[in-house]
C-alpha cells in the first residue's frame, strides 16, 4: 500500500540534478528559523544506495536543513513574511523508488523519495563527491516543494497544467539560482515559458537577474493575491503591469541567442 501511495504522489520527478555551494552568509537571516525535525526513513536498509547515502552523508538533518534555509532565502524575503508554510514534519525515504526524487505530502506534513537505484548508479558513474552535489540538486528542486505557496483557482497538480507549471518551473528556478544547473547545456535553448521545468526555471533566473532580485520571491508571493492566478497576472503583479510574459520570454530568448 505504501508504494502505491509514493507512486501517486510521486508526480514531480526530478530530471537530472547537481548543485555547487552557495557561499556562507555571514548574517543568516535563516539561521534561527524553525525548521522541522527530519525523520530518516530507510525501508530497504540493504539497498547498496541507502547504504552508500548513509555512508557519504554524515548528518542527513543537518545537510537537509542547510539546504532547506538556502530555498527559504530564495523564496521569501525574510523569516517574518506572512504565508510561509509552517511545517512540523520532513520525511526523508531512502526508497526503492523507480525515478530520482519526488515529494509528497501535504498541509504540515511534507515527504521526499530519494531513489536508492539513481544513488547507486550515480556513484558508479561520478563518485562520492559529485552524488553529494547531486543531492544538493535534488534537494533544492524538492524543498522547494516543501516550502513554496500553491495557486489558487486553478485546479490543483493533477489536474492543471498551469498548476504544474508554477509549481515546477520555481522549483527549477530556485535551483537554477542556487547553482544546480552549472553547465551551458543545462540551460534548455528555445521552447516556452509553458515548458515548465528548466525552460521555466532558467527564464525565472534570468527576471531574478536582469529585471528584479526579488522577482521569484514576489512570483512566489503572487499565488496568495491572485485567484484565479495566472501566470500573466504572476509577472504583472512581480515586475509591473508595463510587463507581460510573452514580451519578456521573446527578450530572453534573444538576450540568450537562441
Ligand atoms: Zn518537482
Amino acid at each position: 500500500m505504501k508504494r502505491l501511495v509514493y507512486l501517486l504522489l510521486s508526480i514531480c520527478i526530478v530530471s537530472s540534478w547537481s548543485c555547487t555551494s552557495k557561499p556562507q552568509q555571514e548574517a543568516d537571516p535563516w539561521a534561527s528559523f524553525q525548521l522541522p525535525p527530519v525523520e530518516l526513513k530507510q525501508p530497504y536498509p540493504d539497498e547498496a544506495g541507502a547504504k552508500l547515502y548513509l555512508s557519504i552523508v554524515e548528518d542527513p538533518e543537518a545537510f537537509i536543513h542547510e539546504q532547506s534555509r538556502r530555498v527559504l532565502d530564495l523564496l521569501y524575503f525574510s523569516p517574518n513574511d506572512e504565508f510561509i508554510p509552517k511545517l512540523n514534519h520532513l520525511e526523508y525515504v531512502l526508497d526503492n523508488y523507480d525515478g530520482i526524487s519526488a515529494c509528497y505530502g501535504g498541509g504540515d506534513m511534507k515527504g521526499i523519495i530519494l531513489s536508492n537505484q539513481y544513488v547507486e548508479s550515480y556513484h558508479k558513474e561520478h563518485g562520492a563527491e559529485a552524488l553529494i552535489e547531486e543531492n544538493k540538486g535534488v534537494l533544492c528542486h524538492e524543498l522547494t516543494h516543501a516550502f513554496q505557496l500553491e495557486p489558487k483557482g486553478i485546479g490543483d497538480y493533477g489536474s492543471s497544467e498551469l498548476f504544474r507549471v508554477c509549481i515546477e518551473g520555481v522549483a527549477d528556478g530556485v535551483r537554477v539560482l542556487s547553482g544546480g544547473f552549472p553547465k551551458e547545456s543545462d540551460r534548455p535553448k528555445g521552447g516556452h515559458y509553458m515548458n515548465s521545468y528548466r525552460y521555466t526555471g532558467f527564464f525565472f533566473a534570468w527576471l531574478v537577474n536582469n529585471k528584479d532580485k526579488d522577482f521569484l520571491r514576489k512570483f512566489n508571493l503572487s499565488t496568495q493575491h491572485l485567484d484565479p492566478w495566472t501566470f500573466d497576472g504572476a509577472i504583472k503583479y512581480a515586475l509591473g503591469d508595463a510587463y507581460n510574459a510573452d514580451d519578456l520570454w521573446a527578450e530572453y530568448l534573444q538576450a540568450m541567442g537562441d
